[in-house]
């Protein structure tokens, strides 16, 4: 029906309720509201697809299409009339929409009364307004066919936006999930997303390992939405029937499983090992799943798959990180860990005990491998059982050493001494006493050292005692100190001998019959960047036992070989002794090297004396011999030092190849006043005299001792009467007493 200009029908508005059909919103905006009405009758009497429906609105200026615009973002066609307020109204709207608004989807229909009147064709393109029309030729059949075609287009634009910001959300859901590392945080980011992507509002999820085992339950591990609150529960009385229904399909058919208002996801990973885990998803919807979000969902649950596979591999080489694999226990990064995760508070309240198993190497050596590892599951066990009601954590830390952490609130010492004396175990009918040494230290007592060094803190405190041979030490801060200045002195001795700032000081050897000096003795001196000086002791014993003392002694010597050639300089050519470690003469190379040193510096080796001391001569007797020999063959004096001290050498004195003996200042001193360190000296200077060795005395500290010894027969004497050590500079001022020449 056509009214009378041929156009369009005047019928009565009536509103259609049907609320199944999804509307296709238009929007007409014209000022002539006669021709608004016709246009909007006539639309009316257009029929939508199947399923759908047309809802039609109104504006009659530019502010009410700009109301109408914001209220409904759906629109899908708009009939914009050009000419309304202004002569360029239309087109500002049209820009509105597409700038401003950034509405790309919405078709743009423009009308005119005015024929001729067309705007230029590269703002229709610009504007992507889809059709220009003279009013007067819009009849009822060209209104359909011009919103039929829009429709389409419309509708094809929006799936297309609809699918790009779907597989959007997929993409930032999987980036979202990829992000968490454990299963907990993973799994409610699953949920989460999901949610996200079926823009669930009153619905939720649940995540579960599918019941393999026919006769287990399934447990709820997370939870999300309308399902919080139901974690560690039973899967089967949480879900409505149908969804129980679907989740136990799921887990037969190995399979997705979706219906209209809820989805059922089934997930399988496989670890290295085989042992793989089946995990069901659970999604309630309050939105009908479409189609589209089906495919989503597939999409996204391939993520979650390799998702899940990653993070059961992660918890497996964890788990593999953090567990001793032969003895199938946990290890020391287990324990570094427990202890990293404390706080403050935690640390001051825990103990660290250490259970060392004693002379473990050599029942290795007898028993096998197989038999330690056995007897370790044994103690581990004894441990667990005399300490379980404290709650330890226990690792094994070492081959034969387990750390437990327990807390300082209770008093171990009954479950401690119960432990000790079950130390009789049983393997293969071999009946096996375990002297276990257990070491007690407080955390409190190490607040700022990181966690690996409070472990190595305890195994040094523990080895620090191991020669008194006590069963149970504790720990004390006093060591702490001890231990952490030991650590810190090594690092800079390690440096100071990297750098060759270590000096050498010289004490002279006097002659007791001429009272002259008849040499020297060189002795190493570090100062540190402080200006203190570390006792020779403290750092020789330090070097030895961090391996450094080979390179210290090659230092030290290269600057004895300097000094000997200044002092020839100042006239003065005594021999100069120096100190030799056993870790020196066992090593094949040293003799070569000390020979390549002298010629280098063309210094005679009767220039030169090498000191070793009794106790390492003793000790180390087979593997040293020859190297002495050496040095003597070539010309080089060598002597026992702090004879006396190694006792049972007495009778081994001629065995050790050397010159001359160095008795051991500990006999010496308080020598007015001790009869048997007088004895002790008489007998060794009668052996000497037996052997043809020649003899010094070190530490003389008066006159007393001095004439004494010069008494008995001693050639040469060493001590704080006659000098202290002194660095070159003050020896040469020292020297000048005696206008030691070059003849002396
Ligand atoms: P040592 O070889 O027995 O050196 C003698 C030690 O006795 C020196 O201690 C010296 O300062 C000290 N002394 C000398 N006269 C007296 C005295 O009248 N009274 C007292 N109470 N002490 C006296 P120092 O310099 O502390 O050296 C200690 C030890 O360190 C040396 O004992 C030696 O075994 C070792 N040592 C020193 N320098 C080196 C080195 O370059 N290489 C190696 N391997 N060991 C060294
Ligand atoms: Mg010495
Ligand atoms: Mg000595």
């Amino acid at each position: 029906m056509q009214d009378k200009e041929g156009l369009f029908v005047f019928a009565a508005e009536e509103v259609q309720v049907d609320t199944d059909l999804k509307a296709w919103k238009i929007l007409t905006v014209e000022d002539d509201l006669d021709y608004q009405n016709a246009l909007v009758n006539s639309l009316k009497e257009l029929k939508a697809k199947d399923g759908y429906k047309y809802e039609l609105l109104k504006a009659n200026s530019v502010p009410e299409a700009a109301l109408a615009l914001s209220m409904h973002p759906d629109i899908a066609l708009i009939f914009i009339d050009v000419v309304m307020e202004e002569d360029d109204s239309g087109l500002r709207l049209v820009n509105t929409i597409r700038e401003v608004i950034g509405n790309a989807e919405m078709r743009i229909v423009l009308l005119t009364g005015q024929p001729g009147f067309a705007p230029e064709s590269d703002i229709m393109k610009v504007l992507d307004i889809d059709e220009y029309w003279n009013k007067s030729d819009i009849s009822a059949e060209k209104l359909q066919s011009i919103v039929n075609s829009n429709m389409r287009t419309w509708e094809y634009i929006s799936q297309i936006k609809s699918a790009k910001q779907g597989l959007q959300l997929v993409l930032d859901a999987s980036r979202s999930i990829n992000g968490k590392h454990d299963m907990a945080s993973f799994s409610y980011a699953v949920l989460k997303e999901i949610s996200n992507i079926l823009k669930i509002t009153e619905g939720g999820g649940i995540f579960c390992s599918s019941n393999v085992n026919p006769g287990s339950e399934s447990l709820i591990l997370s939870t999300h939405g309308c399902f919080s609150g139901t974690k560690g529960q039973p899967v089967e009385p949480n879900l409505p029937a149908e969804m129980l229904q679907d989740f136990k399909q799921a887990t037969r058919e190995r399979r997705h499983i979706f219906s209209k208002n809820h989805s059922v996801f089934f997930f399988e990973t496989h670890t290295l090992q085989g042992q793989d885990t089946d995990y069901i998803t659970i999604v309630k919807s309050d939105n009908p799943i479409n189609e589209q979000n089906e495919y989503l969902l597939k999409v996204f649950s391939e993520n979650v798959s390799t998702g899940f596979a990653n993070i059961s591999l992660l918890n497996r080489l964890t788990e593999l990180a953090y567990t001793d694999v032969s003895l199938n226990l946990q290890n020391r990064n287990w324990l570094t860990r427990e202890i990293k995760n404390m706080n403050a508070h935690e640390r001051l309240k825990t103990r660290l005990v250490i259970f060392d198993i004693y002379q473990f190497d050599e029942k290795a050596f007898t028993f096998g491998n197989d038999f330690c590892n056995k007897l370790m599951k044994l103690v581990h066990q004894s441990i667990v059982d005399s300490f379980a009601k404290y709650e330890p954590r226990i690792a094994l830390i070492s081959n034969k050493t387990f750390g437990m952490l327990v807390s300082v609130d209770f008093d171990i010492s009954d479950a401690i001494s119960y432990f000790q004396n079950k130390q009789k175990f049983e393997i293969e009918q071999v009946k096996q006493y375990i002297d276990v040494r257990i070491l007690e230290l407080k955390l409190s007592a190490a607040l700022n050292l990181t966690p690996e060094k409070v472990i190595s803190l305890a195994e040094s405190s523990l080895n620090y005692t191991v020669a008194n041979q006590a069963k149970y030490i504790q720990h004390t801060e006093e060591k702490t100190d001890q231990i952490t200045r030991r650590y810190e002195l090594m690092a800079e001795l390690r440096t100071a001998i990297g750098n060759k700032s270590l000096e050498v000081a010289l004490q002279p050897k006097i002659s007791l019959s001429t009272l002259k000096p008849a040499g020297f003795e060189a002795l190493a001196r570090w100062q540190r960047a402080d200006g203190s000086f570390v006792p020779p002791d403290e750092f020789i014993e330090l070097a030895e036992t961090a391996g450094l003392i080979n390179e210290l002694d090659h230092v030290i010597f290269e600057k004895i070989l300097e000094t000997i050639n200044q002092l020839k300089e100042q006239g003065c050519n005594l021999p100069v002794a120096f100190n030799a470690s056993s870790y020196d003469l066992v090593e094949p190379s040293y003799f070569e090297q000390i020979k390549t040193k002298i010629e280098e510096y063309s210094i005679l080796p009767s220039m030169l004396e090498l000191e070793v001391t009794e106790t390492q001569a003793i000790s180390n007797y087979s593997l040293i011999k020859e190297a002495l020999e050496r040095f003597i063959a070539l010309g080089m004096k060598v002597s026992i030092d702090d004879f006396g001290t190694g006792y049972s050498s007495l009778a081994h004195i001629n065995e050790i190849p050397s010159t001359s003996i160095k008795i051991d200042r500990y006999f010496v001193s308080d020598l007015e006043f001790n009869d048997n360190n007088q004895y002790m000296i008489k007998m060794i200077l009668s052996l000497a005299k037996q052997f043809d060795f020649s003899v010094i005395a070190e530490g003389v500290e008066n006159e007393f001792e001095a004439q004494w010894l010069q008494q008995q027969g001693c050639e040469t004497a060493q001590g704080y009467y006659f000098a202290k050590p002194l660095f070159f500079k003050d020896l040469i001022v020292w020297l000048k007493q005696f206008e030691v020449s070059a003849n002396e």
